[in-house]
């Protein structure tokens, strides 16, 4: 039985975006409302409005999404919050870094991300709510 082909999902100016597995059919869609439009890309996968492909989505382990959009909330600008699959949270604050966006001022403990073994662990609270979904680290 050949693989079923799986649309990829990314993150992309500030908003998750796949584009259609299917040879020849140039259309992505997005999850969620954005300037306007509800996308056809969900949890439970894809819907084309273009070729009429449906099928399955991969996107990152929930845990991930959460980290990745912690770092990428730090961005001012939403058209820089952008990650590719196979990047890691350690490369989005790198490229954070390289691009002059360093830690805010925080009060209580200072600790912005704490990261063990590659992964964040624990999220300072101002950056928790600078987030634009909800934050949920450890749950
Ligand atoms: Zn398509």
């Amino acid at each position: 039985m050949p693989d079923q082909p799986c649309a990829i999902v990314r993150y992309e100016w500030g908003r998750w975006v796949a584009d259609c597995p299917v040879a020849d059919c140039w259309n992505a869609e997005h999850a969620g409302l954005w300037q306007g439009a509800v996308g056809m890309l969900t949890r439970d996968g894809m819907a084309c409005r273009e070729c009429g492909w449906q099928g399955a989505a991969l996107w990152p382990a929930p845990e991930l999404a959460e980290q990745l959009l912690a770092v990428l909330a730090l961005r001012p600008m939403p058209s820089t919050r952008n990650w590719l699959p196979g990047e890691t949270v350690a490369d989005l604050l790198l490229q954070n870094t390289q691009h002059g966006i360093g830690v805010p001022e925080l009060d209580g403990d200072g600790v912005l991300l704490m990261v063990a073994d590659g992964r964040v662990v624990d999220v300072h609270p101002a950056l928790a709510a600078a987030s634009p979904v909800p934050l949920a680290i450890g749950a």
